[in-house]
């Protein structure tokens, strides 16, 4: 048996895999930081009929150890179809297992369905063949992959700007399924919904912003280490190149509306994070939070509002996140999106927990519920 993980978003360290009913295993922390908590690895050699046991012993060590608690582990035999192994987390190690399909010798493991490198070119080639789609723009992450700005524009008329950024987090690969979920109901020439929306707003749409730290199978932080996330008011060249050119792009363009991509570790839940802590956040603003929210749960998306983070005190954001910054500089609705690694326990799937359809379905909803509102935002 071999385990591997020199490969796109590979990650995971082999300790002993001498015993295929109780491999060791342990994740590696993001280059220039001490976060970890993703993993994503290939078997080769699987013995038919044999039960093949994981252990990833330095769990308990990880960014958020109360994420192992009712976790599953995503399984692969093919990189197409990602299913759940029953886990647990016992002694600070998360253990999973199966007795593979018998027609199988290999199998991939990761934290959650991984949205690779090859795919995000394919969805950028796709995107850019619909009507009205352009590359606005390209950014240059620290190791020089490109940060695509892409805009789409169907009509005249249309004055607001929508933007919509994903995966700063770059663990967070539901965040990149999402943009999948964008890009696919732009694809349908006979939306009546989406078409209504695009007659008064352009989207300005990042689908990877972190593709080093994503590529090298990192949970948290860029190539430097440096979480985007807490940057966005110190954004630079040499430490958040990705953050610089998104925020340089945004004032010269405008925005009336954003949204920030992101998966949570530890809440079985989806839920939005708003602006509520901003010296800026007005009546106005709270209006709009509460019916954006409330016309999601309407619209019957997978979505909740019961639970989610503490709500911030007033004036005690942190503007270093994009949510804050962003909402607070343009004085517009602004939104932290949290999908879950775990599954949405108001509509739970065990069979496949949170996935990237489940996050491109919430996608597709939440496009009509920026519609519905798109004519008040300012
Ligand atoms: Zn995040």
């Amino acid at each position: 048996m071999k385990i591997s993980s020199d490969f796109d978003s590979g990650n995971i360290l082999v300790q002993d895999a001498s015993n295929p009913h109780k491999v060791l295993l342990a994740m590696r922390k993001d280059l220039n930081s001490d976060h970890f908590q993703w993993f994503h690895f290939r078997v080769d050699g699987l013995t038919p009929g044999a039960r093949h046991d994981f252990s990833i012993t330095n769990a308990g060590q990880s960014a958020y150890s109360h994420a192992w608690t009712g976790y599953n582990a995503a399984a692969s035999y093919d990189q197409q179809t990602w299913f759940r192994v029953p886990s647990r987390f016992e002694n600070g190690a998360l253990s999973f297992g199966l007795e593979p399909e018998p027609e199988h010798e290999q199998i991939w493991f990761a934290y959650f369905e991984p949205y690779s490198r090859e795919r995000h070119a394919s969805l950028i080639a796709k995107a850019l063949a619909l009507p009205g789609v352009e590359l606005q723009a390209s950014g240059r992450s620290i190791e020089g992959r490109d940060i695509e700005l892409l805009r789409v524009h169907r009509h005249a008329s249309a004055t607001r700007k929508v933007w919509i950024i994903a995966q700063q987090h770059p663990g967070e690969h539901m965040a990149e399924w999402f943009m999948e979920g964008i890009i696919r109901r732009l694809g349908d020439s006979a939306d009546s919904e989406l078409d209504a929306l695009l007659q008064q707003a352009d989207l300005y749409l990042v689908p990877n912003m972190n593709p080093d730290g994503a590529f090298r199978g990192h949970l948290r932080t860029n190539a430097a280490g440096q979480d985007l996330n807490r940057a966005w008011q110190s954004a630079s060249t040499e430490r958040s190149p990705e953050v610089l050119f998104v925020q340089q792009a945004m004032r010269e363009i405008g925005v009336d509306l954003f949204l920030d991509i992101h998966g949570d570790e530890e809440i079985p839940h989806v839920f939005t994070a708003g602006c509520e802590g901003n010296p800026g956040f007005t009546p106005r603003l709270e209006a709009l939070e509460s019916e954006f929210r409330q016309r999601l749960v309407d619209s019957g998306a997978e979505f909740q509002t019961r639970f989610g983070y503490p709500r911030s005190a007033p004036g005690k954001a942190n503007l270093n996140l994009a949510c804050n910054a962003v909402g607070e500089e343009f004085d517009c609705l602004s939104f932290t999106l949290e999908m879950p690694f775990k599954d949405h326990d108001d509509t739970p799937n065990p069979q496949t927990g949170w996935n990237g359809e489940r996050s491109m379905k919430l996608a597709a909803d939440m496009l009509g519920v920026i519609g519905q509102m798109v004519d008040r935002l300012r």
